[in-house]
């Protein structure tokens, strides 16, 4: 589950992070109402306006604007919410902003110069251990840094069971080149960062750009937070925080109908049972010249009624063209699957896409006679690739 900036900003507060203070508001008068309150709280004249979306490179995209009076904060908040906002990691219609974060304006003058560090918590799954990355060159551009110059962001390990040592985090300081009351303050951010990482069940914490104020405080000034799924039974009070209207919605359907979906690109639907056989179907599409429109795991029970909802779920994507169904009957046996296939194929009347059942396993020979069989322009396969070449003879 992906967070706002807002929320995680929220949790890293909880756990001591020095952050940007900030107040959402969801229209242009709550805007200037939090402004008026953050000056009463925190004494900032001047006020960023931060648009609200699960993407990033809200800056390059006008998402993230100063406005130096409350004029110009109604002014900013006005046009933010409700743009289409376009940045490098959106699609290209963009993101409708429902939000703002209105926030103390931390870039002020003062003895020393301020800093953009990049640092982020997250999961190394090739050593199984959580990894803290993190850059002297944060801002806007870390993507770039990343390509151009990896050798400017360093990795820290850091093995779970026994957390993130004293010594790593002044390793991490130093290596920022950070002195005096800004190394102290580094340490002890990148240990509360750590410890909200692991207390929220995170997989990540990416913190772009972390800033040293010109009065060498450390602080969170965007956050981008993804929170473990399989964790949230353990975070209730984290439920409230997803924001659906920033899925895509036909995922959350199929969530909802305990499908495992996600949507793709291209114009082959895809119904595969287990998500191994799921990855591998869609590698054949896309070798046999074909692109997967989605995937799709229906489960280990592919019964009529789930293979019905499957066939909804791929039908709503207006892209598919044909639909590739990929069942291996170990546990299932195929003739039931060949049978879901065939009543729900009678059930739902309007389906006018080609569809190309392979089936495998127990009992596939009954199966694929009954498909033969049945009448509806189903085609049946016995061999993967036999199945992905008859997508494509369809589709040419
Ligand atoms: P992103 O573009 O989606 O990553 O959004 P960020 O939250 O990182 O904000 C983008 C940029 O806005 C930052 O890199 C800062 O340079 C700038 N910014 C954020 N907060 C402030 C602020 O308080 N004052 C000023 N002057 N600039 C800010
Ligand atoms: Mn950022």
């Amino acid at each position: 589950m992906n967070l706002h900036e807002y929320q995680g900003k929220e949790i890293l507060n909880s756990y001591g992070v020095r952050i940007q203070r900030g107040i959402v508001a969801q229209n242009a008068n709550e805007a200037v109402a939090a402004a008026k309150q953050l000056t009463a709280e925190t004494g900032t004249g001047w006020h960023v306006i931060k648009a609200q979306v699960h993407a990033g490179g809200r800056g390059k995209g006008g998402g993230v604007k100063l406005a130096k009076s409350l004029k110009e904060v109604e002014e900013i908040a006005g046009k933010i919410i409700g743009m289409q906002l376009i940045t490098p990691q959106t699609s290209k219609e963009g993101k409708k902003v429902h939000q703002v974060l209105v926030a103390e304006d931390v870039y002020y003058p003062g003895p020393t110069e301020t800093s953009e560090f990049y640092v982020s918590v997250l999961l190394n799954r090739a050593t199984g251990r959580n990894m803290i990355m993190y850059s002297t060159e944060g801002g806007m551009d870390i993507e770039t840094v990343a390509e151009e110059t990896p050798d400017l962001i360093f990795t820290e390990e850091v093995d779970p069971s026994v957390g993130l040592m004293p010594f790593q985090a002044r390793r991490i300081a130093f290596n920022l080149g950070l002195s005096g009351n800004a190394f102290k303050e580094m340490t002890k951010f990148v240990t509360s960062l750590y410890t909200a990482y692991v207390k929220s069940d995170a997989s990540l914490f990416e913190i772009n750009p972390v800033l040293k104020t010109s009065d060498d405080k450390i602080m969170a000034v965007d956050a981008k937070v993804t929170i473990d799924d399989n964790a949230m039974f353990r975070h209730k009070d984290y439920q409230d925080l997803r924001d659906l209207r920033e899925e895509s919605a036909i995922e959350v359907e199929a969530g909802a109908l305990g499908l495992n979906y996600v949507d793709l690109d291209g114009n082959v639907g895809c119904m595969v049972n287990g998500a191994g056989l799921a990855m591998a179907t869609m590698d054949l599409i896309k070798q046999a010249g074909g692109e997967p429109a989605n995937f799709l795991d229906v489960g280990g029970t592919a019964d009529a009624a789930r293979v019905e909802a499957a066939f909804r779920i791929i039908l709503k994507d207006p892209q598919v063209k044909a639909i590739l169904i990929n069942i291996f009957g170990g546990i299932v046996r195929c003739d039931r699957v060949a049978q879901g296939v065939i009543d729900a194929y009678k059930n739902m009347g309007n389906i006018s896409v080609p569809i190309i059942v392979r089936l495998q396993g127990t009992n596939a020979d009954i199966a694929k006679e009954l498909i033969d069989k049945s009448g509806f322009d189903v085609m049946s396969a016995t061999e993967f690739q036999e199945a992905a070449d008859k997508v494509q003879a369809v589709l040419a």
